[in-house]
């Protein structure tokens, strides 16, 4: 039995959510973060349910699922 290939974004699987800690297999508004900050090259990864992002993010700020 093998599951239909989940859109996993830069990296090879998904990550479970940065907010809730859950995880996001199977999941339809799941989003991938990249976090970098300067001068570094370094880059990290969050994987979060976009609804759970939209919940902890400022007023005015939201995301938007598209599909691809
Ligand atoms: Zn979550």
């Amino acid at each position: 039995m093998s599951e239909p290939r989940e859109w996993t974004g830069a990296v090879s699987e998904r990550l479970r959510c940065c907010i809730c800690g859950g995880d996001t297999r199977g999941a339809d508004d799941y989003i991938l973060v990249e976090l970098t900050a300067a001068p570094g090259q370094a880059r990290q990864w969050f994987g979060a349910h976009a609804a759970h992002l939209n919940e902890v993010m400022a007023p005015g700020f939201k995301t938007d699922i598209h599909e691809a």
